[in-house]
């Protein structure tokens, strides 16, 4: 039986979470996943309009939701920020559709190796304070004239074995947005040689240790790492489950994580959803949202780590996470 003791929840002050349907308490956020994506479209930081229609979108998409909202899925975490086609409308019927909670974020993009492609002009212009000011903004009156505000802050970097100063500059401005409205940062990073310098950042920063996610920390399963910040105090998100054909490496990290007693800062999500990446509707890849519950668990109930600590995992730790202190 394990015991999951929260001291980091002492001292909050707001207990609402934005949805793109507006602010929910804790207590509705249930059975969470911490990495989805309902549509990405990569056609550079400063596109105007759509590849598609967001009606051919939500209904694509619409059946996988409610797939894993019957499978007792409350909440998705939409990973998809500006630049990689963050798409509100979409997001808002689907949520409506499926009565799925949906939460969006504001940040950038730097992930892979795009080079700041994703990165909007506007953004690599401004000062580290300037960019806070827009992302604070986001969170302070809405994304645009939507009203629509995010529950976290996503960024991506690191993914060529170190951080790029336009990196650097999106990671300061994210610790200090973070710092201002109490979101946590969804850190993108793949190459874990990159994690010890964006930690060095946040660390200049000021920015307690528990308002960082690494996101991706399973692409390498670098347990070294994992471990070491672990330790220090980050969240550790395992969010390839949708991604990977064998969850052999799953359990023994899990074990490894319950042996030095960091199962409370592990987050779990797949990476799934659509990646409207191709204009030929045929070749629209689609992970399904419901794999976690299908297939997942009882991976891991098999190898005898016990459902409760699964469940745990995605509805108090994310909620956790997801609290705005
Ligand atoms: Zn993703």
């Amino acid at each position: 039986m394990w015991e999951i003791i929260f001291p980091k929840s002492i001292g909050k002050c707001n207990d609402m979470i934005n949805t793109v349907l507006g602010p929910i308490s804790e207590d509705e956020l249930g059975v969470t996943l911490m990495h989805e994506h309902i549509v990405v479209d990569i056609i550079g930081a400063d596109r105007e309009g759509r590849s598609y229609t967001v009606e051919e979108v939500v209904e694509y998409v619409l059946p996988y939701l409610i797939e894993a909202k019957n499978k007792g899925c409350q909440t998705i975490v939409e990973a998809t920020p500006l630049g990689l086609g963050r798409d509100l409308d979409v997001l808002v019927e689907c949520s409506k559709k499926s009565g799925l909670n949906i939460i969006t974020c504001t940040g950038a993009w730097d992930g892979s190796t795009v080079k700041g492609l994703s990165v909007p002009e506007a953004i690599k212009k401004m000062s580290i304070d300037e960019i806070a000011k827009v992302w604070t903004r986001e969170f302070e009156e809405g994304i645009d004239d939507t009203g629509i505000k995010p529950g976290y802050i996503k960024l991506a970097l690191g993914d060529e074995g170190e951080i790029s100063p336009l990196q650097e500059k999106i990671l300061r401005a994210g610790a200090r947005t973070s710092l201002k409205t109490g979101m946590r940062i969804q850190c993108h990073i793949w190459d874990s040689s990159s994690v010890p310098s964006a930690i060095k950042i946040i660390e200049e920063e000021n920015l307690p240790y528990d308002r960082f996610i690494w996101v991706h920390a399973d692409g390498q399963m670098d347990m070294e790492k994992i471990l070491k910040f672990g330790k220090k105090g980050i969240w550790i998100q395992f969010d390839g489950i949708g991604t990977v054909r064998k969850f052999t490496k799953y359990p023994p990290a899990l074990r490894k994580l319950i042996e030095e007693n960091l199962i409370p800062q592990l987050l779990f999500g797949q990476d799934s959803g659509s990646f409207w990446v191709k204009d030929v509707k045929e070749e629209w890849p689609m992970r399904p949202y419901a794999k976690f519950f299908n297939e997942f668990t009882p991976y891991c109930v098999k190898e005898g780590i016990e459902k409760e600590l699964i469940d745990k995992i995605i509805t108090e730790n994310s909620r956790e996470v997801l609290s705005i202190i």
